[in-house]
């Protein structure tokens, strides 16, 4: 499981994904919607960091 936070001011999202690739989908999906803006894949993975998931 990954983790990434939206790095926008005052924003507070976090994406949460199984692969970098789902991971990189929901953060440019987010970046869009929201944001109206995208963010590069290289920075996304650099920022990405594992997440525990012990309930599975
Ligand atoms: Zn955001």
């Amino acid at each position: 499981m990954k983790a990434y936070e939206c790095l926008e001011d005052g924003c507070t999202f976090v994406a949460k994904a199984e692969t970098e690739e789902e991971l990189i989908e929901q953060v440019q999906e987010h970046m869009g919607s929201v944001h109206d803006s995208f963010e590069v894949e290289e920075f996304i993975l650099t920022g990405a960091y594992e997440l525990s998931a012990n309930s599975k």
